[in-house]
């Protein structure tokens, strides 16, 4: 069976002694036959993490990257950046980037497409907002975000899908766990109708959204669910690796 992933965004926050202590920390108490544990820090502290968790089996990922190889590109960040630094994963089109700096299905689209051709997985954040969610849009929405966030070479091996409803992002509300089960076999069967069964069947599909340390259980023995990504409970160790014992 494919181990669960525990992805930790740490988002714009700590500094390099905080991402070193972070990071010691997990790789010297996370049991990766548990689960696999994935450290997404700032930018600026990728090189940090990474002489960190050295070969503890630990793994490393960017926030985001851009969609070209290289070029005039101001403050943004390529694939080969990532994979240079030693990272294997890439999020991308996390909510706070669509509303934050309006990146479009179609961004992320190109963003995936460059992360797996460069050889990254890439993390893809699709949910719907509180207000799809009261209208009763919230499986159309995600749907359509799976749909066209997706490029032709992504499959089972080079993506995974991480379900983050935006009202549960940061807020200490999450969804039952029937909401949880209904959008993670929708986005399932998305999956299938864009990619085929077989790697529909295959794809490891996260969820986030105020994951937490005594939630995480019920939130990962749930039908669909093949980890979590987790932003404010992953800037704690304590609270991180206790997710990942949670994992069935
Ligand atoms: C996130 O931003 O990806 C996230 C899930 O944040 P939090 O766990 O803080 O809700």
């Amino acid at each position: 069976m494919t181990r669960m992933l525990i992805a930790g965004n740490w988002k714009m926050n700590g500094d390099i002694s905080m991402a070193q202590n972070l990071a010691t920390t997990i790789a010297r108490e996370g049991d990766a036959s548990n689960c696999e544990y994935l450290l997404c820090p700032p930018f600026t502290a990728i090189q940090t993490v990474a002489a960190a968790i050295g070969d503890s089996g630990i793994s490393l990922g960017g926030q985001d990257c851009h969609a070209a190889e290289a070029g005039a590109h101001t403050g943004d960040i390529s694939v080969g950046m990532l994979t240079n630094l030693g990272c294997e994963y890439v999020i991308v089109g996390h909510s706070e980037r669509r509303s934050n700096h309006g990146e479009s299905n179609a961004d992320v689209k190109a963003k995936t497409k460059a992360a797996v051709e460069g050889g990254l997985t890439a993390i893809v954040c699709v949910g719907e907002s509180e207000a799809e969610r009261e209208s009763g849009d919230a499986l159309a929405v995600v749907g359509s975000q799976v749909a066209s966030s997706l490029p032709d070479a992504a499959s089972a091996t080079n993506t995974v899908m991480a379900y983050e409803p935006v009202w549960a992002i940061g807020t200490g509300k999450v969804p039952t766990v029937e909401q949880i089960a209904e959008m993670h076999i929708h986005i399932q069967s998305v999956l299938a109708q864009e990619l085929g069964n077989d790697s529909a069947k295959t794809f490891r599909i996260l969820y986030g959204g105020s994951v937490n340390a005594e939630n995480a259980d019920e939130i990962l023995r749930t039908d669909g669910v093949g980890g979590a990504l987790v932003g404010g409970a992953s800037l704690k160790a304590e609270s991180f690796l206790a997710i990942g014992r949670s994992c069935p």
